[in-house]
């Protein structure tokens, strides 16, 4: 079978472009029913548009629809999901056995697969899933190589997928309290706050014979909660980001078909950018080439949390976590607009960052990328400009003369960001 490369796609553009860059296969949340329900830009009729273009390139498309419903959501899923089930998506992610029963009594030839939502970690938990009609088990997220492996022996005659880069949680898939704890978002259902990667004040009681340490959530100053910690006293929870693209050809022998990325309420760049460069290594590992190192390389220049490999190759150390700083900061380069189309002599481009002329930047495109200078910018009256604002506005500018089409600008700074 042919190992499928899962990209997430926020929206309908983040769709498109994960396909133009090398994904065979996105998935999609419906509102209201999938995690990450506050971020979620795919409306009703995105979603049809995004099964019709899936279906004009040959690729696969699934629906997200992961929460842990309440008793009040049922009524409002048995409404809707005749009219998803209708548009014929290849099949549904869903954890909640509820909702698979509803969804089954609705279409009994409803495809589903077992989101890592639902926290399935041994043969026998996927053996069970498959008894009940499931076809494809998302692993967790905590299995190692050798997990997988027995679990590929054992049951033999299903799809199993794994997730294999993007941020990951600091607790179980699944099993998360803390966002609901600490701001009544409850990540189960779709609305985690990320408690675990915000910075927290530690304090310590003043009382020597205790030892007692509390934590002050800098959102919400002056709340405290009692901890047991070390001086580490900042971003204790924050995970690095998986990846695990050197061990793809391990994950597949262990019996993995579908390697999933993580981050629909990333962007556009980082749909594009992932999708290119493990597209590259699905090509090279099942051409029986070597892992292309360069590709490590490459995953820098997209805003990440510095990288770690899971519990693939074994369990965290001190290093699976990022004790500076919450945010995406470590990257080379910066996603700084779409090349749209050439009119006359100069490109017309979309500038989602401030851009200036003498500005170092890389054209990349699903086929390959160029260096080059950012030489002149133009208004539509073709007027010189200083520099290109960024929010989406359109300019123009002497771009080489051959870009190919769906070409992202991405800004190149000396010494990274
Ligand atoms: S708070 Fe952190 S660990 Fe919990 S679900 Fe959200 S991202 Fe995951």
């Amino acid at each position: 079978m042919k190992t499928e490369l899962l990209m997430p796609a926020g929206s309908l553009e983040k769709l498109k472009y994960a396909f133009y860059y090398g994904a065979d296969a996105v998935y999609v949340g419906v509102p209201l029913f999938s995690l990450r329900a506050r971020e979620n830009e795919m409306s009703f009729e995105d979603l049809r548009e995004g099964i019709a273009f899936a279906r004009a390139h040959g690729k696969q498309i699934y629906v997200t629809a992961n929460i842990f419903a309440r008793n009040l959501k049922l009524k409002s899923f048995k409404e809707n999901f005749k009219q998803w089930v209708d548009l014929k998506p290849d099949a549904f992610i869903m954890s909640d056995p509820g909702l698979m029963s509803l969804a089954k009594e609705i279409d009994p030839n409803v495809n589903i697969h077992l989101s890592v939502q639902a926290n399935c970690m041994n043969w026998q938990s996927v053996k069970f899933w498959q008894q009940q009609g499931v076809s494809r088990v998302i692993l967790s997220r905590e299995l190692r190589l050798e997990e997988i492996r027995e679990i590929r022996q054992r049951v033999p005659d299903i799809e199993l997928e794994a997730f294999v880069h993007g941020s990951i949680c600091i607790a179980y898939s699944g099993r998360c309290l803390l966002s609901h704890y600490m701001s009544y978002r409850d990540a189960n259902q779709g609305v985690c706050d990320n408690s675990c990667r915000y910075g927290y004040n530690i304090y310590q009681s003043s009382s020597d014979k205790d030892q007692e340490f509390f934590l002050e959530d800098l959102r919400n100053k002056g709340e405290f909660y009692q901890i047991d910690e070390d001086e580490n006293g900042t971003y204790i929870m924050n995970a690095k980001d998986l990846c695990v693209i050197e061990h793809l050809q391990e994950l597949r022998d262990a019996g993995i078909c579908s390697f999933k990325v993580e981050g629909r309420t990333k962007s556009l760049y980082y749909a594009a950018m992932v999708a290119k460069i493990y597209r590259q290594a699905i090509n090279d590992m099942e051409a029986g080439r070597k892992f292309d190192t360069n590709l490590l390389k490459e995953l820098s220049k997209i805003p990440n949390r510095g990288y770690h490999k899971g519990f693939v190759t074994g369990a965290l150390s001190q290093d699976s976590q990022e004790y500076r700083h919450s945010t995406s900061r470590n990257f080379t380069q910066r996603f700084a607009g779409l090349v749209l189309e050439k009119i006359g002599s100069l490109w017309k481009v979309e500038a989602r960052h401030r851009m200036r002329p003498g500005d170092d930047i890389e054209l990349i495109s699903p086929q390959g990328s160029i260096k080059t200078k950012i030489q002149n910018i133009y208004n539509e009256h073709h007027e010189s400009l200083p520099q290109a604002g960024g929010g989406g506005l359109s300019f123009y500018m002497d771009l080489p003369a051959d870009i190919p089409s769906y070409s992202l600008i991405s800004l190149i700074e000396q010494g990274g960001f």
